[in-house]
């Protein structure tokens, strides 16, 4: 579903690679958290997956599509089987939930009598329904994140990518988002999730990948935030 070939990425004025020959594949239907400080290179592999950024050298294969050979034209339509959350949400302040739902829709085309049934269904599967006319701001950090939990699976996508996706939650709203991940995973979708949220990697057990100033440290298929090889 994934594969990351010896890939190395250096950012333009830093000296030290952000991500040295990092090496490993996710299969069809794996969750795996991927685990490491602050700066160790976490976001840069989400980015390479949505094909925000490239490699330096090596290469990132997703859905089967060798990323660095996809030119730009065909980048929104890979897109669209990847669902992507992060920290700060990033819903559309001025649209409702279900407008910032329907938008993952319409820029794709999408018809409205599709729309109007799949953005319920999308609100239901993360539990807001009837929240559908609120603004984001009249909802809680928690139900911000499950909008756009709703907003990145609308598409159906193949693969759900989270960006520390707790990191603005409390300890109890993170657990429900948490669980909801986990159910989305039950139901199929392969989930990427980079955290430092050592509790949850803990208690779930699934597959860890873990990175050192860029270094992939560990690749454990059933481990715990600081386990060790
Ligand atoms: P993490 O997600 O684990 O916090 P990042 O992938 O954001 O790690 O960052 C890895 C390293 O790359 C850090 O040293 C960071 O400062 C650097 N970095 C990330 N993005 C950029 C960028 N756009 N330009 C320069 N350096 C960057
Ligand atoms: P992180 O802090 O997780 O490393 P960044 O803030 O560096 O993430 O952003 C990662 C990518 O997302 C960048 O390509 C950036 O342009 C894009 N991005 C940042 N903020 C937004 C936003 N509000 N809406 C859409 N894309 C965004």
């Amino acid at each position: 579903m994934i594969r990351f070939e010896n890939v190395t990425k250096r950012y333009r004025g830093t000296s030290k690679p952000a991500l040295s020959e990092v090496d490993f594949e996710v299969l069809r239907g794996e969750f795996v958290f991927l685990v490491g400080p602050s700066g160790s290179g976490k976001s840069s592999c989400l980015r390479l997956i949505l094909r925000e950024d490239t490699p330096s050298e090596g290469r990132v294969i997703a859905l089967g599509r060798d990323l660095r050979t996809m030119s730009t034209r065909k980048v929104p339509y890979f897109r669209r089987h990847i669902g992507a959350v992060f920290q700060d949400f990033r819903l559309l302040p001025t649209k409702t939930v279900s407008q910032n739902v329907a938008f993952a829709l319409q820029v794709i085309g999408a018809s409205r009598p599709f729309i109007q049934q799949a953005v319920p269904e999308a609100l239901s599967l993360v539990g807001l329904t009837g929240k559908g006319k609120r603004l984001p701001h009249e909802l809680s950090g928690g139900e911000q994140q499950r909008v756009a939990i709703a907003r990145a699976l609308v598409n159906r996508p193949q693969v759900l990518l989270a960006d520390e996706p707790t990191g603005n939650l409390d300890p109890a709203t993170s657990a429900d988002i948490m669980q909801l991940l986990a159910r989305i995973n039950l139901a199929g979708t392969t989930v990427v999730m980079a955290t430092h949220e050592a509790g949850f990697v803990d208690q779930m057990q699934r597959r860890v990948i873990e990175l050192s100033e860029g270094v992939m440290v560990r690749d454990e298929s059933h481990g715990g935030y600081g386990d060790r090889r």
